[in-house]
C-alpha cells in the first residue's frame, strides 16, 4: 500500500475547502469499511484521505415535524436499532438489519452505504483495468455476468450494491449536499446516476462535495412499506435481487404503491410499470405476476443473469402480497 496524507477536519466547511475541485486523488472517510478494502485491494491509490468521523455532530436521527433527518456518519446499527424507524419506516429498518454483518453495520454509515463503490469482480480486480478504471471496456458484458445488471446496463454492467439506496427512494427520501458554496438538497432518487452519464462514478457528487444529510418525509397514515432481499447465502452477502415497497392499503387495495428494486442495475430501480398496474386494485398473485412480467420485458438479461428475471418476480409478488 503506497503511503498517503490523512486530514482531520472539524467542520464540514473544512473538508469541502480541502478536497481539490477536479476529481483527483483524494478520498473520504467515513466507517472505512468499503475505502480501506479498496485501498488495501490497490483499486484506489489516494494522495490524501479526508476522515469525516472527526467532525463533531454528522451522527444523529432526529424527528422534526417536516420528517426525521439522518446525519450522514450515523451508523447502520443505529439506523437498524432505532425505534422510530422500525415503527414509521418498517422497510427501512428491514432494509438495514439486511446489511452486511453486525461488525460492519456497527462501523459502517449511512452516507458512506449510499456512496460505496461496485463490487463487480473485474472493477475489484486490481490487475484489471476496466471502464470504472479508466481502461477500455467492460470485462462483464462478455464475461463473467452472473451478478450483473439486467435493468440500465449499456458501457457498464454493474449492480448498485446499496440496500439503504432502494429503501430510501421508496420513501422519497431527500438528501443535503454540502458544496464550496450554498448547501444543495436533491430526492436521492436523482443522486444516483447511469454509466452513461459518467462511467467513473456511480452518483453526482462532485469531488469537493458531500453527502450531509438524509431526511425521510413523515410517514403518512396509513403507510406499510416493506424490503425484501435475495441473498445466495444465509450467511452476510450482498442482494442478489431486492425490492424496496411503500405503499397505502385500505382493505387489500393498494390506493397508492412505490416499488424500488436493488441488485438489477447500476442503480436502484423503480419499477413504475408495476406500480401502475397494482394501484386502484385489489392485488392477486396472479395479478402480481402478471404485472411483474410484463415490467420484465423491458430487461436486458446477460449470458448468465437470465435467472434474475425469475427472482425478481418472485420477490416482488412475496412483498406486495405482504402489503396486501
Ligand atoms: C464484507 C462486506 C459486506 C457488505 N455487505 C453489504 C450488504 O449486504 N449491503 C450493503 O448495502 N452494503 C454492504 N457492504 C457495504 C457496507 O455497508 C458499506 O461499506 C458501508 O455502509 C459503507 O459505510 P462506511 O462508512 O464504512 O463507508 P466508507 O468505506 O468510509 O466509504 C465508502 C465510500 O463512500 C464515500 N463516502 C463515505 N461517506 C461519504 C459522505 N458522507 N459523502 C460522500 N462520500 C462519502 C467514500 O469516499 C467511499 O468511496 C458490505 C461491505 C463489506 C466489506
Amino acid at each position: 500500500m503506497k503511503k498517503f496524507q490523512i486530514a482531520m477536519p472539524q467542520t464540514i466547511e473544512q473538508v469541502t475547502s480541502i478536497l481539490p475541485a477536479e476529481k483527483g486523488t483524494y478520498y473520504l472517510l467515513a466507517g472505512g469499511t468499503d475505502l480501506l478494502g479498496e485501498i488495501k485491494d490497490e483499486i484506489i491509490e489516494p494522495e490524501a484521505v479526508v476522515d469525516l468521523k472527526t467532525i463533531p455532530n454528522l451522527s444523529y436521527i432526529k424527528k422534526e415535524n417536516d420528517g426525521v433527518r439522518i446525519g450522514a456518519l450515523t451508523t447502520v446499527a443505529e439506523l437498524a436499532e432505532d425505534p422510530l424507524i422500525k415503527q414509521d419506516y418498517p422497510g427501512l429498518h428491514e432494509a438495514a438489519i439486511s446489511v452486511a454483518t453486525p461488525q460492519l453495520r456497527n462501523v459502517g454509515t449511512v452516507g458512506g452505504n449510499l456512496c460505496q463503490r461496485p463490487r463487480c469482480w473485474y472493477y475489484r480486480d486490481s490487475q484489471t483495468e476496466c471502464l470504472k478504471k479508466g481502461g477500455a471496456k467492460c470485462f462483464a458484458y462478455r464475461g463473467r455476468n452472473k451478478y450483473h445488471a439486467i435493468f440500465g446496463g449499456g458501457l457498464c454492467y454493474f449492480v448498485h450494491p446499496s440496500d439503504l439506496a432502494p429503501a430510501l427512494i421508496s420513501l422519497d427520501a431527500e438528501i443535503s449536499i454540502a458544496t464550496p458554496k450554498k448547501e444543495k438538497t436533491i430526492p436521492l432518487a436523482d443522486f444516483f446516476t447511469l454509466p452513461k452519464v459518467n462511467v467513473r462514478q456511480e452518483n453526482i457528487l462532485n469531488s469537493n462535495e458531500v453527502l450531509k444529510e438524509i431526511k425521510i418525509p413523515p410517514a403518512k397514515a396509513g403507510e406499510k412499506s416493506t424490503y425484501y432481499k435475495f441473498k445466495e447465502r444465509g450467511a452476510w452477502d450482498f442482494a442478489v435481487v431486492s425490492a424496496a415497497l411503500k405503499a397505502n392499503v385500505s382493505r387489500g387495495v393498494f390506493k397508492d404503491i412505490k416499488i424500488v428494486s436493488g441488485g438489477v442495475a447500476p442503480i436502484p430501480w423503480r419499477l413504475e410499470k408495476i406500480e401502475k398496474t397494482i394501484k386502484g386494485k385489489k392485488v392477486t398473485e396472479d395479478l402480481i405476476k402478471k404485472a411483474a412480467r410484463e415490467a420484465l420485458k423491458d430487461a436486458k438479461p446477460l449470458k448468465e443473469n437470465e435467472y434474475k428475471k425469475e427472482l425478481l418476480e418472485v420477490i416482488l409478488s412475496r412483498a406486495v402480497l405482504s402489503l396486501a
